[in-house]
């Protein structure tokens, strides 16, 4: 059985209470090599997905990922609003009208979102981003989708992300407000792919 739109709400719901839990975190990791704005912006979204969730009721997940994406694009300001935009509206587009999205399916709709934030943002692997979560994430899934089993996907995915996010902490930045600091950006860990590993998981959690 694959994941159908009451897993795409679920995945909302848990990624809008790991923003709620973590947006201290976020705003913490964010101060150093940033503007301490990116838990802020992040809780700010996903309350503002939840309002749109129970407003509209959507029917499929590709419709859930793409109210998703129109929320995040208007409530989230600075440089991840538009990234997360993004890779949600390409998901949405990869999904199209499917009700039971199966393993490779998935495989191609994540692999869709890493691609939207690589074409927003014109970031490379190493570059510290949020792409430094996504991508092995993606690699992770494919190498997975073969089983045909979609937990076992995004188990795969969320662990590799979680990984990702911690191989920032010795990367110089090259994008983004953190590029400005240079080497001094060495020995952070990078918000971004911290809160894109939350959202990895909370797709797992609401597999469960
Ligand atoms: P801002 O940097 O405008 O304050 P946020 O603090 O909300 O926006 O988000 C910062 C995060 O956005 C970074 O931690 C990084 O992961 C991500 N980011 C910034 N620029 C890029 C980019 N060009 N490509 C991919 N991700 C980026
Ligand atoms: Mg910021």
């Amino acid at each position: 059985m694959g994941l159908d739109v009451g897993w795409a709400v679920r995945w909302l719901t848990l990624s809008a209470q790991a923003m709620a839990e973590h947006r201290v975190e976020l705003i913490e990791l964010d101060r150093p090599i940033g503007d301490s704005d990116h838990g802020e912006n992040m809780d700010r979204g996903f309350k503002a997905v939840m309002d749109k969730l129970a407003e509209a009721p959507p029917e499929t997940p590709g419709a859930a990922l793409k109210l998703t994406a129109m929320t995040l694009m208007s409530k989230v300001g600075g440089a991840a609003g538009p990234l997360y935009g993004t890779a949600f509206l390409r998901a949405a587009t990869a999904l199209g009208s499917t009700s039971d999205i199966d393993a490779a399916t998935l495989a191609t709709a994540l692999q869709a979102a890493r691609d939207g934030i690589v074409a927003r943002g014109k970031a490379e692997s190493g570059d510290k981003t949020m792409v430094d979560a996504w991508t092995p994430a993606i690699e992770a899934a494919a190498a997975t989708a073969g089983d045909g089993d979609v937990r076992k996907v995004l188990l795969a995915a969320a662990e590799a992300a979680e990984a990702g996010a911690v191989s920032t902490d010795p990367m110089l930045a090259r994008k983004g407000r953190a590029s400005y600091l240079g080497e001094r950006s060495i020995g952070h860990r990078d918000p971004g792919a911290v809160s894109s590993a939350l959202i990895l998981r909370a797709a797992a959690g609401a597999a469960e």
